[in-house]
């Protein structure tokens, strides 16, 4: 039912969900051109998409932003891998599984790790850390995601970033989901690197992912790698000597790129975005609600990037029909990734609006109808 009202301009449907998202027209059009890799077009371009890159998190002469091909787990890994030293520690804060993706990566690396955990609608804990890092001279390092994409909690990194500095150790930031839509302050925020992707609240197309780091700390990282095409340091060094990236650079991803970061900043910047999301995720919230369905976390931990649902405890509710159906009707939503509960998720990030997150809810009343659910209320706790 692609031709169905709702369908976006392409017929596809809307994507509420944390990755790939739905893009503007003009960052799909921005792709048609086919640059070669030396190209003095293409390298200006490279160059200004680094440079607002490290404006967005008010950077200054002292960062630098280096980009990466790949997911944005391929950054993450790169920067475990590139900050964290053969003989050192990183200790790893948890509440969802991109925290514990951070310690598999670890693993992998042979890095020697600690992990501090807390529930996944808990968010991690700047007190516990304290005491961790005064009881363990060793970590080096501290690793955080800033929203959880799990639950779509936002996690304390601004007392994270205080606690971590006061104890004179690095730290590493997967900021993901959050990124240029939640505030990140290099001025407010000291950190050795922040990772992020193309496709997330920048509103590019997948492809790519980049790094923001403390030139000092970055330039320390010599060495460490224990991959090549991850080695951050080497793909730095190459792309500040002749412009270029070490090994094909995704031309098409950057292209768009630079044009997500032109409506980024027409759309009022971090700011902008945060309203238009934050604007989203109420609606959402606030229909789902009215529909019966509880939210996992409360407000006040809730980031205006992905919400959590409970699923309804009513037997005639099967996620995989809803999901279908919804898909049918325009609107591709996310299965859960809990450990405790049974839920499901929907984004609010992406070029959506209110007008989609209207048509959404009405799917979703409309669909529930069909499927004769009658009661939204999860199990009782
Ligand atoms: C999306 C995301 C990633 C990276 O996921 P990829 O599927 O590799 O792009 C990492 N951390 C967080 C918090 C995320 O939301």
């Amino acid at each position: 039912m692609t031709t169905a009202p709702s369908a976006s301009p392409t017929g596809d449907p809307w994507l509420l969900t944390p990755g790939p998202l739905t893009t503007s027209p003009g960052i799909k059009e921005a792709m048609l051109h086919d640059y070669g890799s030396r190209d003095t077009r293409f390298i200006a371009v490279n160059r200004r998409v680094r440079e607002r890159l490290v404006e967005i998190v008010n950077g200054d002469d002292g960062h630098v932003c280096v980009p990466l091909q790949g997911s944005g787990t391929f950054v993450v890994e790169a920067m475990m891998g590139n900050f964290v030293p053969p003989d050192g520690k990183v200790l790893v804060l948890v509440n969802g599984a991109y925290g514990k993706r951070i310690a598999r990566i670890c693993e992998y690396y042979d890095r020697a790790t600690v992990i501090q955990e807390t529930p996944e609608d808990t968010p991690v804990d700047p007190q516990a850390l304290d005491a961790a890092l005064a009881a363990d001279r060793e970590v080096s390092h501290v690793a955080v995601v800033h929203c959880e994409t799990t639950s779509g909690i936002l996690n304390p990194l601004q007392a994270v970033a205080e606690v971590t500095a006061r104890h004179g150790r690095g730290l590493l930031i997967d900021a993901m989901s959050a990124f240029g839509a939640i505030p990140l302050d290099a001025r407010a925020i000291p950190f050795d690197a922040v990772v992020a992707s193309s496709n997330k609240c920048l509103e590019g197309v997948p492809g790519m992912g980049f790094c923001i780091a403390r030139k000092e700390a970055l330039e320390r990282t010599k060495g460490n790698s224990p991959s090549l095409s991850l080695d951050l340091y080497d793909q730095w060094v190459s792309m500040e000597q002749n412009g270029q990236w070490r090994f094909t650079p995704p031309t098409h991803c950057i292209l768009a790129f630079d044009r997500a970061l032109e409506e980024f900043e027409a759309e009022g910047g971090v700011a902008g975005r945060g309203a238009r999301y934050a604007r989203n995720c109420r609606i959402l919230i606030e229909g789902m609600r009215a529909l019966g369905f509880r939210t996992l976390l409360p407000d006040a931990l809730q980031a205006p990037v992905i919400v959590t649902f409970h699923k309804p405890v009513d037997p005639k509710f099967d996620f995989e029909a809803f999901y279908d159906r919804l898909r049918r009707s325009g609107y591709v939503i996310y299965p859960g990734k809990l450990t405790v509960a049974d839920s499901f998720r929907i984004g609010c990030i992406g070029r959506l609006g209110p007008e989609q997150m209207e048509g959404a809810l009405a799917a979703i009343r409309e669909t529930l109808g069909e499927m004769g659910v009658a009661n939204c209320m999860p199990a009782a706790a």
